[in-house]
């Protein structure tokens, strides 16, 4: 009985392949998803990747259709690196697991706003960063990562 239960719960709650939002690319990493929640659960998964000799991958909404979402190491899920502050110096500090719609639903209610955003809002602010996400400005530059003022990362 414990053996069917423990099946289950594995089977269920820890999903090992995956693709991007559509069925393609299918990656197959070597280890279930992590979903940290703060900053320390990333280094613990870095420092444990470390330790185990393997690679860690990060990804938002996997919306890159590209296999550049994809580990033979560690699968590490962002979506509760979900944090929003606002800042004294008027700038927001928001987790890379943020979507995009939040973030701006998040300025809008302090009268603030992007520049420019790319046209979907589903992705996350890492995403965004890491792929160079951009709109279309004649004004200003038009990348979400040209507004980052200072990122925090962790590197292995
Ligand atoms: C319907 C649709 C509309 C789109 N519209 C636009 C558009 O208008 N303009 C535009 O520029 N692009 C557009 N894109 C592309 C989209 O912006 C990129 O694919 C973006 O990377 C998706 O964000 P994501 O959260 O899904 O990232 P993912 O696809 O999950 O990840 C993308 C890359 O970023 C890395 N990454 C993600 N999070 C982190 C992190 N926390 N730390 C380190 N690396 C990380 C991943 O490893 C991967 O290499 C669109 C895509 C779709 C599907």
């Amino acid at each position: 009985m414990f053996t069917i239960f423990h099946f289950i719960f594995e089977y269920f709650s820890l999903p090992k392949k995956y693709s991007s939002y559509r069925k393609i690319p299918e990656c197959n990493p070597s280890d279930y998803f992590r979903y940290p929640s703060s900053l320390q659960d990333v280094l613990d998964i870095v420092q444990e990747a470390i330790a185990r000799n393997t690679t860690v991958k990060a990804f938002g909404s996997r919306h890159s259709q590209t296999d550049i979402i994809c580990t033979d190491g560690i699968p590490v899920d962002t979506m509760r690196l979900n944090w929003m502050n606002l800042n004294p110096d008027n700038s927001v500090t928001l987790g890379a697991g943020v979507t995009l719609h939040d973030a701006t639903t998040f300025l809008k209610f302090r009268g603030r706003a992007f520049k420019t955003t790319p046209a979907y809002g589903n992705i996350t602010i890492g995403g965004a960063i890491g792929t160079g996400a951009h709109g279309s400005s004649l004004i200003h530059h038009s990348s979400i990562s040209s507004q980052v003022l200072r990122l925090g990362h962790t590197l292995d």
